[in-house]
């Protein structure tokens, strides 16, 4: 079950990132020139954060471990796959996750009795830092953890490493959509949810509900203008 082992080390040291680039912000200039964020951030909350990120940092291991397990007869293990399956594998994962989550999170937000309960520790966050991106009620974060799984099982067949791509490039954007700092690379990547697009999401809270790509925001007239 290696494949399992070297997928939690990606989520980790994706955290580990997390956790730096979230020091670097709240407690150091070093993002200053570029803070997308006009609302004044409160370093002080990162402790009061703290207990639940760590608990939802554990849920993701048990979580992806089990969901991993469970699944394992849909993984291609120990074949380099071409570059083309790597990238369409890629793609279609993120797609089917990304429509799942823009499900899933609209209806936190419509369904008025899951907003107060569940969704709005979420947007206690209303000037994100990097690492709250998983400061959410743990029923929330189990129920977006679905969306990667149901990716797997409508593809049938996922070659492992278009998989930790996955797994590497959601943690990492979705550190970097709470993160506050001005999008860089991803604005020149077509389709792609930016900081400012989910920051938009932070502060306005009605719209933007999609997190990898803004399409479904466009297709589905929730775009905050
Ligand atoms: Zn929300
Ligand atoms: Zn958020």
């Amino acid at each position: 079950m290696n494949f399992i082992i070297i997928t939690l080390v990606i989520a980790f040291l994706c955290n580990l990132f997390g956790l730096i680039y979230t020091y670097l912000v709240l407690y150091t200039d070093f993002f200053s020139k570029v803070k997308i964020q006009k609302r004044k951030l409160q370093p002080e909350l990162f402790f009061q954060r703290l207990p639940l990120i760590a608990f939802n940092v554990f849920l993701l291991f048990t979580l992806s471990a089990a969901g991993l397990y469970l699944l394992k007869d849909f993984f291609i293990l120990n074949t380099v796959p071409s570059v083309g399956v790597f990238f369409i594998q890629l793609i279609a994962i993120l797609l089917i996750d990304d429509l799942y989550f823009y499900c899933f999170h609209r209806s936190l937000h419509q369904n008025k009795y899951l907003l107060k309960k569940i969704h709005s520790i979420h947007h206690r966050a209303a000037t994100p830092f990097p690492l709250e991106y998983i400061y959410v009620h743990p029923l929330e974060w189990i129920g977006g953890a679905i969306g990667s799984f149901l990716a797997v099982i409508i593809l049938q067949e996922v070659n492992i490493y278009a998989f930790w791509a996955y797994v590497m490039f959601r943690n990492l954007h979705e550190i970097d959509i709470h993160s506050g700092v001005r999008s860089t690379i991803s604005q020149y990547i077509p389709l792609l949810g930016t900081t400012e697009h989910h920051d938009l999401h932070h502060s306005k809270i009605n719209g933007n509900f999609a997190s990898t790509f803004n399409i479904w925001d466009k297709i589905f007239g929730t775009k905050i203008k």
